[in-house]
């Protein structure tokens, strides 16, 4: 969000083969790795999550033109904050381009769908525990009868 006290409207890119450890990585930076295909930064709103990017032809590319990096990818290169922050901003020119928030419910809506998955998971895992079980029983019974 803009409006936060400790947000930054321009960010240092910082270039390196291999990432370091993320406490290292401040807010007002973003580290780049070819190599490892990533980019790291410090969600500029200053609420201290770590926004994490990948690298690829279809995912995203760092521009840089010797002075100063954007971003374009998915979504028309604007980044979507995965955290409750809600922050949504393109990368252009090492500046820091706000537009609007996420709705809250679109985080509430992916959160219930993943919530959804996870125990469609648990209950096929469950239910087949109680296969194997009910299988087991008839099998002793069986046995002993
Ligand atoms: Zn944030």
């Amino acid at each position: 969000m803009s409006s936060n006290a400790r947000s930054v409207e321009r960010l240092r890119p910082i270039f390196v083969e291999v990432m370091p450890a993320l406490d290292a990585i401040q807010l007002g930076e973003i580290w780049i790795s070819h190599k490892h295909r990533t980019v790291n930064l410090r969600c500029p709103c200053g609420c201290g999550d770590l926004t994490v990017l990948s690298l690829h032809p279809s995912r995203w590319h760092v521009h840089f033109n010797g002075k100063a990096v954007s971003l374009a990818g998915p979504t028309g290169g604007s980044v979507w904050a995965n955290s409750g922050c809600g922050s949504h901003y393109l990368i252009r020119d090492n500046a820091v381009i706000w537009l609007d928030q996420i709705a809250p419910n679109r985080h509430a809506d992916y959160a219930i769908r993943e919530r959804a998955r996870l125990l469609r998971g648990e209950t096929t895992q469950r239910s087949l525990w109680g296969q194997l079980r009910r299988g087991w029983s008839r099998m002793r019974k069986k046995w002993f009868w």
